[in-house]
Formats: structure tokens, sequence, C-alpha cells
């Protein structure tokens, strides 16, 4: 495990996550991409994050078991995760939150059936479905993440 800080826009939320492999998932789904006007770019995996003073934080229920998290000062988008926060509940940052962000490189893209066809990643880029996805988390199939 590596640790990694990182902070919103306005430098409200400060935290540091714990990471155990220097890559980030690209998300082509619906949600991802009306929310912050692309697809969206997070590390997923890692212990939950921990605060340098008080999260500042909105969250979102985005779907049946997922979450959005969001700075409500300057709307930087912080965290994906699931909504019950037991031991192991996924969660996911914005790479692009994070202080040494040119460390991590891209493992794969998801949601890959919701991406429009007006634009594309360049290069050959491992490529998952949502259903895929969803299996992956050992969840039902489900709309968006
Ligand atoms: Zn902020
Ligand atoms: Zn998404």
């Amino acid at each position: 495990m590596q640790t990694f800080e990182g902070n919103c826009l306005c430098g409200k939320n400060a935290f540091r996550i714990a990471v155990s492999e220097e890559k980030f998932s690209t998300c082509h789904c619906g949600l991802c991409r009306q929310q912050t006007g692309g697809p969206l770019m997070m590390i997923d995996g890692f212990e939950q994050p921990d605060f340098e003073h008080p999260a500042h934080l909105t969250t979102y229920h985005s779907s049946e078991w997922g979450e959005r998290q969001f700075c409500p000062t300057c709307g930087t988008i912080l965290f994906c995760r699931e909504r019950h926060k037991d031991e192991g509940a996924f969660c996911a940052v914005n790479v692009f939150a994070l202080n040494e962000q040119a460390r991590f490189s891209m493992k794969h893209q998801i949601f890959i059936d919701d991406k429009p066809d007006s634009y594309a990643l360049a290069g050959d880029i491992p490529s998952l479905t949502g259903a895929e996805v969803f299996a992956s988390f050992g969840k039902k199939e489900n709309n968006d993440a």
C-alpha cells in the first residue's frame, strides 16, 4: 500500500488514501458523463479516505447501491462509493484530485457499452461492459454505477 494526498479544487477537502496499485479506471456510464461533462477517471479499491479536517462533502445517492460525493463549494467530484460503509465497501476517488496523479496509468475503461460514438479514447485500452463490471463486483446487474 502506498499513501497519496489529494484535495478538491478549493482545498476545503484535504485527504489521504492508501492505494494498492497506481492504476485508474475510466467510466463512460451516463451518470458519470452527465455529472462531470466527460468520462470519469477514478482509482478504485482503496481503503476509506482519511480527512485532514472534517470532510466538506455533499452526498448524492445516484443509484440503489451507490453514492457520489462532491465538494459543495467548488463542485469537484471526489468519491464514488457504496452507500454502506462496512469494511470492504467499494470506494473510488478522482485520480486528478491527487497531488501525484502523474504516477497513475489507465487500467481499463468501463461501461464501454454506454459510451456514445461522439468520442473515443486513443490506444488499445482493455474495456468492460456494465454487466462485466457488476459481475466483477459480484452484484446484480443494474443501470449505472
Ligand atoms: Zn472544494
Ligand atoms: Zn460511471
